[in-house]
């Protein structure tokens, strides 16, 4: 069984986890000048990357915190986990949510 580490409780079975999409994706600013294409970009596209991807997961049977990781979307092997608002680990992307 993959176990995932919520940086908040250790180490916990995959089952008590959920995964909340791509992470460090920054709500445009201010709402009222955001063109409808930003929006669409903001609400819809992501990058799907396949490899090192930065994502937000869910203790939803746990902690039910939010946090951020950094998992391999190749082998499923999760490389890193840290506490939103933490700078990604490996420099990539931004520290936003
Ligand atoms: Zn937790």
């Amino acid at each position: 069984m993959l176990l995932i580490h919520c940086p908040y409780c250790g180490p916990r079975p995959e089952l008590e986890f959920s995964y909340g999409g791509e992470a460090h994706i920054a709500r445009p600013s201010p709402p009222e000048s955001v063109s409808a294409d930003d929006w669409v970009a903001f609400l819809y596209l992501r990058a799907n990357r396949r490899g090192l991807q930065a994502e937000r997961w869910r203790h939803v049977r746990g902690c039910a915190r939010f946090f951020n990781a950094l998992r391999d979307t190749t082998t499923d092997q999760f490389l890193a986990t840290y506490r939103c608002g933490e700078p990604r680990p490996d420099g990539g992307g931004s520290a936003s949510p």
